[in-house]
């Protein structure tokens, strides 16, 4: 039985901002890989225009791919109603759609202040997609590169509105700013507005807080988790720092506290070796591929 459930999402956060493109044919490979350890959600691409990220362009046949993959749940990003009509089209099982709490992060990169993307996503939300999940990922909820602190109440009054036609609300730490004591209070602030509807961390390991923020949420009763393989992709603002939490890391801790994640580490290691030949420029991360098991290390049951 899975306690913890993993979303891999380094095909589409970590691409996204990698130096190097990932030919077709190799993402497709490394997707499987990644399903084949036992890493049940993958988030595969995102549908923004692809003149404005060229490592997307290929998303539509990249989840039709996914799709073939047996049990695995299929995600994309979408950043307006024309994004979300290309996911749906394409077959993907849930779509998710950032909203910044940050109102100078949301004004420069969409050009809309974070309550006119909430009715953005309201207007999706609004549109036929019988069977497909529509999350609201709220994104710089713990502070922006741009605007410094983000008011923990604009993440809950952004979250609230989203979980009214949201079928689920994630927070994400997109610049890895957080703290563990500020995870459990704005993951508990949150939980007490929506409940259940609350799900998924999605963390970043900038400043090397990831595994301690995880934790935290962890013991905030969250038990969804993003992360990426090799902390892919990196901080376009902060040269030198790994993107998100390290998925080889995050299994390894998981597992070691008797949680299964029902990920198995020696394919996901092969996984890591079939993504890191592929993009040979690209700094990678992760201390158990490093380290690996320690003697006597047994997973979770
Ligand atoms: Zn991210």
């Amino acid at each position: 039985m899975r306690q913890i459930h993993i979303r891999e999402v380094g095909p589409r956060d970590g691409l996204q901002n990698a130096h190097q493109q990932m030919p077709t044919a190799t993402k497709k490979a490394w997707i499987s890989a990644i399903a084949q350890a036992g890493v049940a959600e993958i988030e595969v691409g995102s549908f923004v225009p692809p003149k404005l990220i060229p490592a997307m362009a290929d998303t539509a046949e990249i989840v039709a791919h996914a799709l073939g993959i047996p049990g695995l749940e299929v995600v994309a990003l979408a950043p307006n109603l024309k994004g979300f009509e290309r996911a749906l089209a394409a077959g993907a099982h849930k779509v998710t759609f950032p909203v910044s709490a940050s109102r100078k992060h949301s004004e420069s990169n969409v050009r809309m202040t974070p309550e006119q993307m909430v009715e953005e996503v309201r207007k999706c939300a609004a549109h036929p997609h019988p069977g497909v999940i529509v999350e609201g990922a709220v994104s710089t909820a713990f502070g922006c590169t741009m605007q410094g602190a983000v008011p923990e109440d604009d993440v809950v009054r952004i979250a609230a509105a989203l979980a009214e036609f949201c079928d689920h609300v994630s927070l994400a730490d997109t610049v890895g700013y957080a703290n563990p004591a500020q995870i459990r209070r704005v993951f508990a602030r949150v939980r007490r507005e929506i409940g259940g509807k609350l799900r998924t961390a999605h963390l970043h390991n900038t400043r090397g807080l990831g595994l301690a923020n995880a934790l935290a949420a962890y013991e905030e009763g969250v038990r969804h988790f993003d992360s990426s393989m090799g902390g892919l992709g990196g901080c376009p603002f902060a040269p030198g720092a790994s993107g998100n939490v390290i998925t080889e890391d995050l299994v390894f801790m998981f597992e070691s506290m008797g949680l299964s994640t029902g990920v198995d580490m020696a394919k996901l290691l092969e996984a890591r070796k079939l993504m890191v030949a592929a993009l040979p420029e690209e700094p990678v991360y992760g201390h158990m591929a490093l380290a690996g098991l320690p003697k006597g290390f047994r997973a979770a049951a």
